[in-house]
C-alpha cells in the first residue's frame, strides 16, 4: 500500500503541491489525471523521494520513504538507504530512459545485479521471463536504438519490473509514442493491472482510466480535487474544474 499524506512541495515561490493525500491500495491501480502544470510528475517524484518533500510524508507497506522516525523526529536517510527503497518503486518515463549502449537484455540484468546483487545467471533467467510477458523474446539481444517506441517502453517495463517492485509508478508512459504504439504499452500495462501489480498511472488515457483503474485522481494547482471509482469521477463529476478539464480531454 502506497499512503502520502498531506504532501506539500514548492520551488521557490511555487507552491507545486499544497496538501495531497492518497491512498493506493496494494494491487489496485490509481490513474492520476490533471492539466499541465498541476504537479502530477512532481507527485511522483515525491513518491520515490526524487523530490524532497517540504511536509507532509510518503510511505510504501508502512515504510517511510526517504525518512526514519527516532524520538519522535524525522531524520533524513541517507542515500545508500534512499536507494535501497528506491529499488522497490518502479519508475517508467515518458521516455523510456534505457541505456542506449546496453543490449534490451543487458539494460533489465543491470539493476538486479548491482543494486540487489542477485546472480546473473539467475537474472538472466528472470529477465527473459519478463521479455516473454512483455512479447519481447525476440528482442533480447537488441540495441534499444533497433526498436520502435512502443518496443522501447514495454522493455522499459520489464527492467522495472526485474526489480520487483512494492508498486510501478509510470509518468505519461506513452505520450511520447505514435498513435499506433499506443494499444501495444497500454496492454502490457492492463496485464500487470490483472495480476495485482499496485500501480499509479499518470495519463491523458482516459479509455484506459475507465477500464483498468480502481481508482481515478483528478489534480489541479496542486491539489487532488476529486477522486473516487472511474465511472464517477468521468461521468459524474463532482467538481467544475473536474468537468472543465474532462470536456477538452474526453
Ligand atoms: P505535465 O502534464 O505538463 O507533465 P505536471 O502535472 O506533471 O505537468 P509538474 O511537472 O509536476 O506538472 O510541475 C508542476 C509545476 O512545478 C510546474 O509549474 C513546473 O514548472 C514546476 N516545476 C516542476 N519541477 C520543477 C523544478 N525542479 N524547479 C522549478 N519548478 C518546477
Ligand atoms: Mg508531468
Amino acid at each position: 500500500m502506497v499512503q502520502v499524506r498531506g504532501v506539500h512541495k514548492r520551488f521557490g515561490a511555487l507552491e507545486v503541491l499544497r496538501g495531497v493525500d492518497l491512498v493506493v491500495p496494494a494491487g489496485s491501480v490509481t490513474v492520476v489525471l490533471g492539466p499541465s502544470g498541476s504537479g502530477k510528475s512532481t507527485l511522483l517524484r515525491a513518491i520515490n523521494h526524487l523530490e524532497k518533500v517540504d511536509r507532509g510524508f510518503v510511505a510504501i507497506d508502512g515504510e517511510l520513504i526517504g525518512y526514519r522516525r527516532s524520538g519522535g523526529k524525522l531524520h533524513e536517510l541517507k542515500e545508500r538507504e534512499v536507494l535501497r527503497q528506491r529499488t522497490g518503486i518502479g519508475f517508467v518515463f515518458q521516455n523510456f530512459n534505457l541505456f542506449p549502449h546496453l543490449t534490451v537484455l543487458e539494460n533489465i540484468v543491470e539493476a538486479p545485479v548491482s543494486a540487489l546483487r542477485q546472480p546473473k545467471a539467475e537474472a538472466r533467467r528472470a529477465a527473459l521471463a519478463l521479455l516473454a510477458r512483455v512479447g519481447l523474446s525476440d528482442k533480447a539481444d537488441a540495441y534499444p536504438r533497433q526498436l520502435s517506441g512502443g518496443q522501447q517502453q514495454r522493455v522499459a517495463i520489464a527492467r522495472a519490473l526485474a526489480l520487483e517492485p512494492k508498486v510501478l509508478l509510470f509518468d505519461e508512459p506513452t505520450s511520447a509514442l505514435d498513435p499506433e504504439l499506443v494499444g501495444e504499452v497500454l496492454d502490457v500495462i492492463k496485464d500487470l493491472a490483472r495480476t495485482g501489480t499496485t500501480m499509479i498511472v499518470v495519463t491523458h488515457e482516459i479509455g484506459f482510466a475507465r477500464e483498468v483503474a480502481d481508482t481515478v485522481v483528478f489534480m489541479d494547482g496542486g491539489l487532488v480535487v476529486e477522486q473516487g471509482p472511474p465511472a464517477a469521477v468521468l461521468d459524474d463529476p463532482q467538481h467544475e474544474r473536474t468537468r472543465a478539464f474532462l470536456s477538452k480531454v474526453l
